[in-house]
């Protein structure tokens, strides 16, 4: 018979931060939750609570020309504490693999130091904010 408990709140974590990408950064939120993010730059968001876990993709938004605001885009939220163990554990693994592949996938390569960037550190699709301060006399 399939062992149907569910995955404690520790584990969970464990498991979380075993399949990010590292280095992993954890946060406690006041309420609870338990945000990590995998990579750096970031890659994936995890946050758990106490009964749902979700996946986003990492993403950043400009407010402003100097202000980065992280705005994850969620790619799912379950409930882990309906689900058995091994299912939790195979959903977790495949929505963080997923994340980090649709990160990586706009990264660019900068045409002036052939540097791959992410999407938040390039001016446009060929350029980087260091080389476009530096060869076009461009200023943030
Ligand atoms: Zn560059």
């Amino acid at each position: 018979m399939q062992d149907l408990t569910s995955i404690t709140h520790e584990t969970l974590l464990l498991e979380v931060r075993k399949q990010l990408p590292h280095p992993v950064d954890t946060e406690s939120q006041l309420d609870g939750t338990i945000v990590l993010t995998g990579g750096k730059p970031g890659e994936v968001i995890v946050r758990v609570n106490d009964d749902e876990v979700s996946i986003a993709v990492f993403a950043i938004r400009w407010d402003g020309p100097h202000t980065p605001v992280v705005n994850p885009r969620e790619l799912a939220k379950f409930n882990w504490k309906l689900l058995p163990a091994s299912q939790t554990i195979e959903a977790v693994q495949g929505f963080i693999s997923s994340a980090v592949q649709l990160r990586r996938a706009e990264y660019r390569q900068c045409e002036k130091c052939g540097e791959t960037k992410p999407p938040e550190w390039m001016l446009d699709k060929w350029v980087c904010h260091s080389c476009a301060e530096q060869h076009l006399g461009v200023t943030y």
